[in-house]
């Protein structure tokens, strides 16, 4: 294909963003390379909620078959009290005019990453390279962009047409271009344990995903692969070693539901949590994506969303430029305005304001808060503009207004 030019688009990281905007663009012909710095696709415990707008774009590359068979469809999800065991369920139904999969899927990411590298390799003008990571961007000019690599026969130079940062958030095609990551990282980590657990037994009418408020211990209990999955803030100055010790996880798993006996546990994570966005995501040929360009905390599940949505929209950018459409700087600019301004506005702040409301001690402003989310879940027409909200749809539609 002429455009981009002679060299391949090159993306970095076989992440969810990465996997799926090298799927999208090959699709379309363009000759991509992917790089990946491991030797297989790791399968960590990460996000595993698929959001509404993000399902109808994968629809649009037919992704959502496999991934629905791979998942669970969870259409109502709850915010409840632990005290008073008040439950305010949203059922996503009343989304259903909205979108074409008016539900969450729980779904570990690394499956979609899988099934990308899969349908890459399908492709004759796409390339999957493991064990080729990016140490730096060298330099660029006017028709691509020179890359070094780490790979098992010693260091590489690559180049491409465009060099697209999609490997995490500790981007080295962000850090060597100085792109900035402004933001903060939060002093506490996040602690997730899965458990094949029965928790419903403890926890009546347990949806598939629910916040759950307490003013000693909060935490999100998810369904995914079988297993109940739980997230709890940890005290900022616990040791790694204490964090992940079996004592302490049985401790907070008996907390939540007091048991006879140890709980059975399956994986075991703990991660710090940012909220930071560089501050372009493009600098000439070079363009970030995914957490290389953002990164928020997990509540609300939007990490994942949102790149994903960067991928569809990068790609899209890619197409209007080849069909003529659009010169390439004002579409990548276009794209850095539409995606940072939404990250820095929307996701930021919705997770942020998430967390918050999860860590209220207060019992009068716990009180208020569930029932407030009671009365929006309890009216059709409030609930349908909260989930429009939590869902996504309102922020993937704002970002399109953007000019
Ligand atoms: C515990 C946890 C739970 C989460 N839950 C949710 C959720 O429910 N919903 C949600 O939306 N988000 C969630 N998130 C956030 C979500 O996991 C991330 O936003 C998402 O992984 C970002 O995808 P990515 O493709 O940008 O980056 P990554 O998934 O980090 O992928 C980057 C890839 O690049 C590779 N790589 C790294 N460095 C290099 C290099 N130098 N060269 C080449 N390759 C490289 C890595 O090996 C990796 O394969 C969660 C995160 C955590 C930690």
């Amino acid at each position: 294909m002429a455009f981009p030019g002679k060299d391949p688009i090159i993306v970095a990281g076989a992440g969810p963003v990465g996997g799926l905007l090298a799927l999208y663009l090959a699709r379309e012909g363009f000759n991509v390379v992917l790089l990946e710095k491991d030797k297989t696709l790791p399968e960590d415990l990460r996000a595993s909620t698929f959001h509404p707008p993000s399902m109808d774009m994968l629809d649009r590359l037919d992704l959502m078959p496999r991934l629905i068979e791979l998942g669970l469809i969870v259409a109502r999800y709850q915010y409840r009290d632990r005290r008073s065991n008040e439950i305010a369920e949203f059922d996503m139904s009343a989304i259903k005019d909205e979108t074409k999969h008016p539900y969450r899927l729980q779904c570990e990411q690394w499956r979609l990453n899988k099934i990308c590298c899969e349908e890459l390799s399908k492709i004759p003008n796409a390339k999957v390279l493991f064990q080729h990571g990016v140490v730096k961007v060298i330099d660029q000019d006017a028709d691509g962009v020179n890359i070094l690599l780490s790979t098992p026969d010693g260091e590489k130079t690559m180049r491409g047409s465009y060099v697209i940062g999609a490997e995490g958030a500790n981007s080295m095609i962000r850090q060597s271009t100085g792109l900035q990551y402004a933001g903060f990282t939060y002093p506490e980590k996040f602690l997730v344990a899965s458990t094949p657990y029965p928790l419903e037994k403890f926890l009546p009418r347990l949806a598939g995903v629910n916040y759950v408020s307490d003013p000693e211990e909060w935490c999100v209990v998810l369904r995914c692969n079988n297993m109940w999955r739980v997230l709890f803030p940890t005290k900022p100055g616990e040791t790694n070693e204490r964090l992940l010790s079996d004592e302490y996880i049985q401790d907070r798993l008996q907390h939540l539901a007091p048991k006879q006996g140890d709980f059975e546990i399956g994986h075991r994570t703990l991660y710090n949590v940012h909220q930071r966005v560089a501050d372009s995501y493009i600098a000439g040929r070079v363009l970030l994506a995914g957490d290389a360009a953002h990164i928020n905390n997990p509540l609300g599940g939007m990490g994942m969303n949102g790149g994903l949505h960067d991928a569809f929209n990068l790609a899209e950018k890619f197409l209007a430029v080849r069909d003529g459409k659009m010169e390439a700087k004002a579409a990548f600019d276009l794209y850095d305005r539409q995606r940072r301004i939404t990250a820095t506005k929307f996701v930021q702040e919705h997770t942020a304001a998430n967390k918050k409301l999860m860590e209220e001690k207060d019992p009068d402003a716990q009180k208020k808060r569930q029932a407030d989310f009671m009365r929006q879940a309890a009216d059709p027409v409030l609930a349908k503009k909260f989930l429009l909200k939590t869902s996504m749809i309102n922020v993937v539609r704002e970002s399109y207004t953007i000019q």
